[in-house]
């Protein structure tokens, strides 16, 4: 019998590359891509992750006014700095309204495709103060599907809630998942900057899994004439956290 259906949300993020491959242990996947704006670098990454992954639809959608009103009123002004502290309830507050089209969406398309399970990356860490929230926002999606539109077996899940980003690194590779498919970069460009939040992020994750960034390594094996010191330097760094 063939495997069911889900729907999986991708913002061509790692947190998202890794869910979509957890997805794919149990079903058939159908990937989904909300795309603000112009393309970018987090596009073309999900279609590099939708050939790789081979899901049985994908979809990208144009929303370009997404673009145009996140920052400004669902999120404060420090969106960056607040959305990245897990422990901040204004940040969490700010991303659950930012995701609130991407699920809406997910759930029409699952609905579409007699799918009963979004997946979403969502991911705090084990002790932030809002896992609870999160985890009610889940169940009330579901909850507004099973009392209203005779949906009573759709279900909303986020593998990755309780882990921190080094663990996300661990685990995607621990299930093949293709990391070097995914994008942490802020800015829209063809390597990541590697000054960015969203890098150095990625970057620190990297290195508390003590594992090398693919991605980093094939933005390196591009440039003409590699810097001899990056990968030793990171080695050295990942060495130095595990020692401590
Ligand atoms: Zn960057």
């Amino acid at each position: 019998m063939a495997k069911e259906l889900a729907v999986v949300l991708s913002s061509g993020s790692l947190a998202s590359v890794v869910t979509a491959s957890l997805a794919l242990q149990k079903y058939r996947i159908i990937l989904v891509h909300l795309e603000g704006g112009s393309a970018s670098a987090r596009s073309s990454t999900f279609d590099q992750q939708v050939q790789h992954l081979k899901p049985f639809r994908a979809y990208k959608l144009p929303l370009p006014f997404l673009s145009t009103i996140t920052r400004t009123e669902a999120a404060p002004a420090s969106a960056d700095l607040r959305s990245a502290d897990p422990r901040s309830s204004a940040g969490v507050a700010g991303r659950l309204i930012d995701l609130m089209p991407a699920v809406t969406l997910g759930i029409r398309v699952a609905v579409h495709h007699n799918a009963n399970r979004l997946f979403l990356g969502t991911r705090l860490g084990s002790d932030s103060n809002d896992l609870a929230r999160v985890v009610e926002y889940n169940q009330i999606w579901s909850e507004l599907l099973s009392l209203t539109c005779d949906k009573p077996d759709f279900d909303i899940e986020s593998p990755l809630l309780e882990l921190l980003p080094w663990q996300v690194v661990d685990l995607g590779i621990q299930i093949g998942s293709p990391l070097q498919l995914s994008w942490s970069c802020h800015a829209s460009q063809v390597d990541p900057c590697g000054k960015c939040a969203g890098c150095q992020s990625r970057h620190l994750a990297f290195q508390r899994a003590a594992k090398p960034d693919p991605l980093a390594a094939s933005s390196t094996s591009r440039k003409q004439s590699p810097t001899p010191d990056e990968v030793p330097l990171s080695r050295t760094q990942a060495a130095r956290l595990r020692a401590s």
